[in-house]
């Protein structure tokens, strides 16, 4: 039996590479268990499994998939019990975002950074097209700097056109296995081809929607970009909100609010109306960013629902 890794998955095949680098079509032994939660695909892009090679058959069999360190899941549809598996064994989430041409907003941002903190999956952010960043752009560009680095996130700032910063962005990816978002036109596919010039992919084209009777069935693909660097383009980051948090446990996934509720009077604390809340008093001070504790709110009382601020 030989340990590969799934990189590609289309219908029923799945391509496992192995240690060589060497890439093996293989299907499912019929009675493979999958431990867990219940999914609508039983293995997904970045499990690592067990294989074997059946002479004169030009495709493998997979017998076990190992233990997950971490995977990104999402509702199989909006009101379904079921989850779809987008990516396991994720080593970082890379979110490459522009302030102009497109915009991302702040509370995109930090939704995305909510999903990965709840999946334990270490997020940096990449600024690219900082050589746009004059007059007022400038300004909003040290505060989202500043905003999430003072969160805790690794924030670099990148430009193609200056070329800056590119071996920087070459060497978060090294070893390591990413997956990487943002909206379209921001550039990832740029980046990628400025480090990884023979690679010509396109980087969020990967959705691959069809439709099997009400299921919405979409696949994420690995590339290897350089030996043992690997990223891994997902589809719709749109999934990425679809898994269910608990609000009073939404706090837990912004790092500063997180570390600042240890000071709060009440140990059940909601940081919104509180007497001798910490977090509140933080924002009041410019502690914790006004702009992460609003995301903190929407998300908390949902889009549909007004919420109260303190402020
Ligand atoms: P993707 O959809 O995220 O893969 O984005 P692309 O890589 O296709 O880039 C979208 C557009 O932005 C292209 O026209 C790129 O030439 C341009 N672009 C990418 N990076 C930069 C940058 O650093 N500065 C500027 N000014 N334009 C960039
Ligand atoms: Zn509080």
């Amino acid at each position: 039996m030989n340990e590969g890794l799934i990189i590609k998955v289309t219908g029923n095949i799945y391509t496992v590479r192995d240690i060589s680098g060497e890439t093996i079509p293989c299907v499912i032994k019929g009675n493979l268990r999958v431990k867990g939660f219940k999914s609508t695909n039983p293995i997904a892009v970045g499990d690592k499994v067990l294989y074997s090679k059946v002479s004169g058959d030009s495709k493998g069999i997979i017998h076990q998939i190992l233990d997950r360190k971490n995977y990104i899941i999402r509702k199989a549809t909006k009101l379904s019990k079921q989850y779809h598996i987008i990516a396991s064994n994720v080593d970082q989430a890379i979110l490459v975002v522009t302030l102009i041409e497109p915009l991302t907003t702040f509370e995109f941002i930090d939704r995305y950074l909510v999903s990965c903190e709840a999946f334990r999956i270490p997020a940096i952010i990449v600024i690219n097209k900082v050589d746009l960043y004059e007059g007022q752009w400038h300004q909003k560009f040290k505060d989202l700097k500043e905003i999430y680095t003072s969160a805790g996130y690794i924030c670099i700032e990148t430009s193609i056109v200056n070329g800056i910063n590119l071996s920087a962005f070459k060497d978060i990816l090294q070893n390591k296995v990413s997956v990487l978002n943002g909206h379209s036109g921001v550039g990832k596919s740029s980046l990628i081809k400025a480090i990884a010039p023979q690679l010509d992919i396109k980087i969020g084209e990967i959705s691959q929607y069809h439709r099997a009777g009400l299921h919405t069935t979409s696949y994420s693909q690995m590339y290897e970009i350089f030996k043992h660097t690997f990223i891994i383009d997902t589809p719709g980051i749109k999934g990425f909100g679809l898994i269910d948090i608990e609000k009073n446990e939404l706090y837990h996934f912004f790092p500063e609010i997180f570390k600042t509720s240890k000071s709060c009077k009440f140990h059940n604390c909601t940081h919104i109306h509180e007497p001798g809340c910490a977090v509140i008093e933080a924002v009041k001070h410019d502690k914790i960013a006004f702009s992460r504790y609003n995301s903190y709110l929407n998300i908390y009382f949902d889009e549909n629902e007004k919420y109260r601020s303190p402020f």
